[in-house]
């Protein structure tokens, strides 16, 4: 695998497809020697259950370590501390990741009582915990998510665990998006395992899910928070950490030329009755009609239309956005995906992201 590699799976069984996109990535002969020190930091930003957007499932964490002990790696430490203000050790048991150590016997680390060192981060003097900064290889888990002062949230900000909270609430204080950018020059990012199962809709600390049921991997967080964009609606230009970071060579944000790479495709999703949705996201809900949609596309539509709803083009008497493979063969007004074919107006790409859905219904509804 490459950096321009993007490796896509969809479905539910979550552990399993995390170690179909390890062994596509073909991370063992990436690390290399059997004794290399592994860091795996997931997102347990706050005292979350994963399924309300906020913190990494913690299937992720178990389809990575049994991979890794499957090819014969032992010397695994999961590693973290929560944002400032919440316990460690209490997100780690409220995503269940207590039992997935217990069982593995892999050690859980919290960086909040981690010594740390001062780095030039390519120009900017950041202190690095010491526990991560010691690992020779980093598998970073984050949650593909909105957040409400950088837009999203992904592989590079997910970083901002590997520091010191006295260095944390300075990133505040220099508004986030430079000692982002510099952060990731000295945070190691060896392999990304995107939770992309059901982030949140705009806040880091979850309660809007946006159920898709899938799992990416990259070798590239620049490019991976480029395709993050992309999925949720933005480009790389509205999220300025992702800019720096390319132009300090952390990555590219190159989509046009990157390569997807499908493990299998996306299937119909029983995920869309309003019982499972959050308030909010039924409001946006209320302007599709789906039929058999799949989650990837449908998560995409639900983004495309918060995006809208922003620059206040919903309103009353639209007719609703058709999506789903019910709708395969029939007519009907607009649509997206191939699906919808032969609607009078559809956007093709299966599934399209949400930034083109977002310009699509900008000119077409
Ligand atoms: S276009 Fe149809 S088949 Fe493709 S992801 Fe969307 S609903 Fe599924």
């Amino acid at each position: 695998m490459n950096r321009k590699d993007i490796v896509l799976i969809h479905g539910t069984d979550y552990k399993s497809m995390a170690k179909k996109v390890l062994e596509r990535g073909d991370v063992a002969a990436d690390i290399g020697d059997r004794d290399k020190k592994i860091g795996l930091k997931p997102n347990l930003v706050t005292v979350k259950d994963p399924a309300e957007g906020a913190t990494t499932h913690r299937e992720l964490l178990a389809g990575v370590i049994e991979y890794l002990q499957e090819q014969g790696f032992e010397n695994i430490t999961v590693m973290e501390s929560s944002w400032v203000g919440d316990r460690t050790g209490e997100a780690f048991r409220a995503a269940g990741y207590d039992r997935v150590c217990s069982r593995y016997q892999v050690p859980f680390v919290d960086l909040k009582k981690d010594s740390w060192k001062e780095y030039d981060a390519h120009g900017m003097k950041i202190k690095l915990c010491d526990q991560a900064a010691s690992v020779d290889y980093m598998i970073n888990l984050p949650v593909l998510k909105g957040h409400c002062q950088t837009t999203v949230t992904c592989a590079l900000k997910n970083n901002k665990g590997v520091i010191p909270d006295s260095e944390k609430r300075r990133f505040h204080t220099l508004g986030l998006h430079k000692p982002i950018a510099h952060l990731n020059t000295i945070a190691r990012n060896d392999f990304i395992l995107v939770d992309n199962i059901c982030g949140d809709l705009d806040f880091e600390e979850g309660g809007n899910p946006v159920v898709m049921n899938r799992i990416l991997g990259f070798k590239d967080p620049v490019l991976c928070d480029a395709f993050v964009c992309d999925t949720m609606g933005y480009s790389a230009k509205d999220v300025p950490y992702i800019l720096l970071a390319e132009q300090l060579g952390v990555g590219s944000t190159d989509l046009a030329h990157a390569h997807r790479i499908y493990l299998n495709q996306p299937q119909p999703s029983e995920n869309f009755h309003p019982s499972v949705m959050t308030r909010r996201v039924q409001e946006l809900a209320a302007y599709t009609a789906p039929k058999d949609a799949c989650s990837a596309c449908y998560g995409s539509l639900i983004y495309a239309l918060d995006r809208l709803n922003r620059s206040a083009r919903l309103k009353d008497g639209l007719p609703p956005i058709a999506i789903g493979q019910g709708y395969q063969g029939t007519t009907g007004s607009i649509g997206v995906g191939p699906c919808t074919s032969c609607f009078k107006k559809s956007l093709p790409g299966c599934p399209p992201s949400s930034a083109d859905m977002v310009r699509f219904l900008a000119e077409n509804w």
